[in-house]
């Protein structure tokens, strides 16, 4: 059932304006018609600072994501078909949240001679950030008295698998198939531990891993 977001506290920065919109935790722009209805496009609350925020940092994201994956399943190759028409945008037109020959590293030649580029979507700020507005919208998603600030997260790519004792402890919070798969473990109190969740998501073909730190109390 749709949720009235309005007068809900925003699930990143916990204000309450009178202009809350519901926001698409999973970028909204990583679905397309090739995606699977059945499941759940997750929203919460946002206040309008939050929601511009995302928004310039989302179409990014799904440029560099979109590039980084070796995949070609169909959500892949319409969203690339997407990506590549904002390169003919105009400067100041709607690609220009998308820096991305600034992201292209030349590591080689493809046999005609022509330059191999690689993005490495874990060396970018702006993706890393997406990823854990995705972790603190989840986190809220789950139990709406949580609002986790930014500063409390930290997300990178994975260069490794996960260990499989880690593996094992990790419970599903959201997933879309060829979209998104994000799971978790979430620490209580009486288990002896500093964190308040690990995480591994896998959006699109690209796996990132994360924290959320405690709530720090100022010295
Ligand atoms: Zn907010």
């Amino acid at each position: 059932m749709a949720k009235a977001h309005r007068h809900l506290p925003c699930g990143y920065c916990g204000r309450v304006t009178n202009a809350n919109q519901h926001e698409h935790v999973v970028p909204k722009s990583l679905y397309t018609s090739s995606t699977d209805r059945t499941f759940e496009r997750v929203t919460v609350s946002a206040c309008p600072d939050c929601n511009r925020e995302f928004h310039k940092d989302e179409a990014h994201f799904k440029a560099i994501l979109t590039a980084a994956g070796e995949h070609p399943t169909m959500e892949r190759i319409e969203l690339w078909a997407d990506v590549t028409k904002s390169f003919k945008r105009e400067k100041g037109g709607k690609g220009d949240f998308i820096a991305f020959d600034e992201q292209l590293e030349e590591v080689g030649k493809w046999p005609d001679g022509t330059p191999m580029h690689r993005v490495y979507p874990g060396r970018n700020d702006r993706v890393l950030k997406v990823v854990r507005k995705i972790m603190r919208g989840l986190t809220h998603h789950r139990d709406e008295s949580q609002i986790i600030a930014d500063e409390r997260v930290i997300a990178a790519i994975i260069v490794k698998p996960v260990p499989s004792d880690v593996e094992t402890v990790l419970e599903e919070v959201y997933r879309v198939p060829n979209v998104a798969n994000c799971r978790a473990c979430f620490f209580t109190a009486e288990r002896s531990t500093n964190l308040h969740s690990v995480w591994a998501i896998k959006l699109l073909e690209v796996e990132f891993c994360g924290v959320i730190l405690p709530v720090t109390t100022s010295p």
